[in-house]
């Protein structure tokens, strides 16, 4: 039986006022359900005290596939555990899209924060083209592969997968609870194909403009794990109410 867990992906928001009023929200809402707050760097150290005590637990947005060294503006998985954090979102479609992340870097990097005991959130998806031209299933399944050829399925057990409809992202259109289902179901046959049993235990969280009124109906979707939430993340009432869809 696998728990559900639920991710917030704060993106490039927040400041020292705002991460504080969100976290004395969230202490005084917080279900009892497995949950991931992934700030921007700066704040982490200020989040993770925060989070302290609650049901949530620390998360980064990305990482370097290196190790410590001569890599200017890059953030070390080293450096990410130091301060505290347990999870790293890999490949997001916005990494993906604007800084140039292919399937091949995000396996790295997903390897990397393996290698270091961090659990990694890997993001997958399509963009609407490539819905609109029939390609999805084979989009999500390269994607995963790239990321297969470093990592095995019961290393990617310990951390999630998300799948992240591009054309869902902060746009408001979710998929159907059917259309994430689908997806799901093929993301874990892939996975199956390596590793039944891991697969049967590997998380795999939605993405897509979740909010407190739809996520129980994807939850509610056999392979659907959880969600990795942007946009209703940054209010901590919203995410505790999709947190508690979950528990
Ligand atoms: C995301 O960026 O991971 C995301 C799912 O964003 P939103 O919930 O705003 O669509």
């Amino acid at each position: 039986m696998r728990r559900k867990l639920v991710a917030a992906n704060w993106k490039m928001n927040g400041s020292s006022a705002a991460n504080a009023q969100w976290v004395a929200s969230w202490r005084g809402v917080a279900p009892p359900c497995d949950a991931v707050v992934c700030a921007p760097f700066v704040y982490l150290p200020q989040v993770g005290a925060g989070l302290a005590g609650t049901s949530a637990q620390l998360g980064a947005q990305n990482l370097s596939e290196q190790a410590p060294g001569a890599y200017t503006g890059e953030v070390a998985g080293e450096m990410l555990l130091d301060i505290g954090c347990h999870w790293v979102i890999v490949g997001h479609s916005e990494r993906r899209a604007l800084y140039g992340e292919t399937n091949e870097l995000v396996a790295r990097k997903a390897a990397r924060a393996i290698a270091l005991g961090l659990k990694p959130i890997v993001c997958v998806g399509e963009t609407l083209e490539e819905r609109d031209a029939g390609r999805t299933l084979d989009v999500v399944a390269a994607q995963l592969s790239a990321v297969l050829a470093l990592s095995s399925v019961e290393q990617l057990a310990g951390g999630a997968l998300a799948y992240e409809p591009v054309w869902a992202i902060g746009t408001g259109r979710t998929a159907t609870p059917a259309q994430a289902q689908d997806v799901h179901a093929a993301i874990r046959a892939q996975l199956a194909r390596g590793d039944a049993a891991a697969a049967q235990r590997t998380r795999i969280l939605y993405g897509g403009s979740v909010k407190p009124g739809n996520a129980g109906e994807l939850f509610a979707q056999p392979d659907i794990d959880g969600g990795l939430i942007g946009g209703a993340s940054l209010v901590a009432a919203d995410f505790a109410a999709i947190c508690a869809a979950a528990a």
